[in-house]
């Protein structure tokens, strides 16, 4: 079974350039690849590609943090966008793609005024065993990776989320919820 890690970009980088090893168990041995919309400029060095799948969309984060839109419904408007990738198997291990920042927008862009939508990547290599899928977020229950988390568990990876295993949730879900798990437990 093809193992991913979800965590902060902030224990992903602690671990990598050997500070800590509090964090070892939420990092994996592959890439550190990126699932957030905005990254900082001090991770570009960090981060080796993009998992464009799993990166919410500029408008709806203006949403969530402007207010327009609770965590939970941020959440469940992912849910319901990804639960389209998931049933079209493009989260499946060795379906799942990871792109990098396009040369056109690195010719056109500082890095720092990056529009991250659209044109500007490049690249579908699939994401690999091992591999480190991060946000800046501190705490999972707070950040979009618990729902990432979950589609991943449903595709078929073994998941570990800031350090724990995230149960396999097959596709038959019977109670119907989206929010159990590890998904929005501490949020509701
Ligand atoms: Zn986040």
């Amino acid at each position: 079974m093809m193992r991913v890690y979800l965590t902060s970009l902030a224990r992903a980088s602690a671990v990598r350039i050997g500070k800590s090893t509090r964090f070892a168990p939420e990092v994996g041995p592959g890439p550190v690849l990126g699932i957030l919309r905005r990254p900082p400029t001090w991770a570009a060095s960090l981060i080796s590609g993009h998992v464009l799948g799993l990166m919410p969309k500029h408008k709806e984060l203006d949403a969530v943090q402007g207010g327009e839109l609770t965590f939970d419904g941020y959440c469940s408007v992912l849910r319901r966008r990804w639960a389209r990738s998931l049933a079209s198997g493009l989260y499946a291990p060795g379906a799942l793609r990871v792109a990098v920042t396009s040369t056109q927008h690195l010719a056109q862009h500082h890095p720092d005024g990056a529009f991250w939508d659209g044109q500007w990547w490049e690249g579908r290599d699939p994401v690999v065993d091992g591999s480190t899928l991060c946000c800046a977020c501190k705490d999972a229950p707070a950040c979009h990776r618990s729902v990432a988390a979950e589609v991943l568990a449903s595709a078929g990876w073994e998941v570990i989320l800031d350090g724990e295993p995230v149960a396999f949730r097959g596709h038959s879900d019977h109670n119907g919820s989206a929010g159990d798990a590890t998904g929005g437990s501490g949020r509701e």
